[in-house]
């Protein structure tokens, strides 16, 4: 399957929807998820167009993983929780459904369960607080 620009990661990198915004560079937007599984549940996203993994520039990747790296220390450090967990899904019997490459960043509290993948909306008011909580950590 091919890469269709309409997705809606393809249209928050052009501007066209309103995300929370941790970190942007020239190379990766990082933004709150805003059907978190946990308080703080973060997404990396390569600008370069791709529908996951299995179809990325190699070199798109290796740029991008140290960006995961730091994001997950200051999403650590900003929410206190105990453990990150690195989700990456590709197509949809894999769990998939936006289909441009990202990468979930998901803090993990002891004791508390993770919400289901994709499921209730966050309030945007305490997202917004979060990723600036977030990039001050960086
Ligand atoms: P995946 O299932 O790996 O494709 O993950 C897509 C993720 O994007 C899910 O965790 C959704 O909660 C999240 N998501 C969907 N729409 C938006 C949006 N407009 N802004 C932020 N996150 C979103």
């Amino acid at each position: 399957m091919s890469y269709d620009s309409s997705n809606i990661f393809a249209r928050i990198l052009r501007g066209e929807i309103p995300a929370h915004r941790v970190y942007e560079d020239e190379t990766a937007l990082v933004m709150m998820d805003i059907f978190p599984q946990s308080r703080g549940h973060t997404l990396v996203i390569p600008k370069a167009p791709s529908r996951n993994l299995l179809d990325a520039d190699p070199a798109a990747l290796s740029a991008v993983m140290p960006l995961v790296q730091r994001i997950a220390n200051a999403l650590k450090a900003a929410t206190g929780a105990d453990g990150i967990r690195l989700a990456q899904f590709n197509e949809a019997p894999a769990g998939q459904t936006v289909f441009h490459l990202h990468f979930h960043l998901i803090p993990v509290y002891e004791g508390m369960a993770l919400a289901p993948h994709a499921g209730g909306k966050a309030d945007d008011a305490e997202l917004a607080e979060l990723a600036k909580a977030i990039a001050a950590a960086l």
